[in-house]
């Protein structure tokens, strides 16, 4: 948990601490089924007593923590699974394609789904660099807030345009629970929303890119 230990000090005045859920006046107060099977939930602290013990870090190193981690999950978790989910989408789509004949031809053979393929492949391309990069300067200890902030909104927006072509390619069947697509769909759509929406990480960027051209 992350919670005030010294308001007058803002940013800096927020710590972070383990609280244990069986802790006197910590409960569950709302839980919330979604598209992807995860379950967020409300938890409400009633008068909660913690031991100094609990206290992660020092005091005061909340958001420095909590900062640290969501732009390490930007890169490394939503980043990096875009990368394999559209790889996956390729693989099945490459596949079907080839298999699938319609009108006395098969799919790979149109134009309309080769142009597909092309673009998941050279999006791919693009956005495994932006991910790799920020990756690298992340183990070299760099200051990767603004790499992190393209990689995810451009690797999970990519990973979605995949995940959304295939579907299209496999027709019918792609919307059958019988392929792993329209899991996929549903989890990739998830990402452009949770670890920052789209439009945050725009206006983040967008704001360095400002201080930048100064
Ligand atoms: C399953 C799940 C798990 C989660 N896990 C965690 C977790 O572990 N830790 C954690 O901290 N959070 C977690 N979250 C919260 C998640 O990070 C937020 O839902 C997400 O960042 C979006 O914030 P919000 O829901 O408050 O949307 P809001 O901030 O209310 O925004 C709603 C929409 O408005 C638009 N918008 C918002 N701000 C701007 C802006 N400045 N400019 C333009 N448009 C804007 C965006 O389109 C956005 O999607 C989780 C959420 C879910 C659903």
């Amino acid at each position: 948990m992350i919670a005030y230990t010294d308001k007058s000090k803002g940013l800096r005045g927020l710590s972070c601490f383990l609280v244990e859920m069986r802790t006197p006046g910590v409960s569950v107060t709302a839980d919330y089924d979604t598209m992807m099977g995860d379950r967020p939930c409300e938890v409400t602290f009633d008068n909660v007593r913690i031991p100094a013990t609990n206290l992660v870090g020092s005091e005061g190193d909340g958001m420095a923590l909590a900062q640290q981690w969501i732009t390490e999950g930007r890169i490394l978790r939503h980043g990096a699974r875009s990368l394999g989910v559209a790889e996956r989408c390729l693989e099945l789509g490459i596949s079907y394609s080839r298999q699938r004949q319609t009108f006395g031809a098969p799919l790979a053979a149109r134009q309309a789904i080769q142009f597909m393929i092309a673009d998941t492949y050279a999006e791919l391309q693009q956005a495994r660099l932006l991910v790799r990069d920020a990756a690298l300067d992340l183990e070299r200890g760099r200051d990767v807030r603004l790499k992190s902030w393209i990689a995810k909104s451009q690797a999970t927006e990519m990973g979605f345009r995949a995940v959304d072509r295939c579907m299209q390619m496999h027709g019918g069947m792609g919307l059958t629970t019988e392929m792993p697509i329209e899991r996929m769909w549903r989890e990739q759509r998830s990402f452009i929303i949770t670890e920052g929406a789209a439009e945050v990480m725009r206006a983040s960027i967008s704001k360095k890119v400002y201080d930048l051209y100064e």
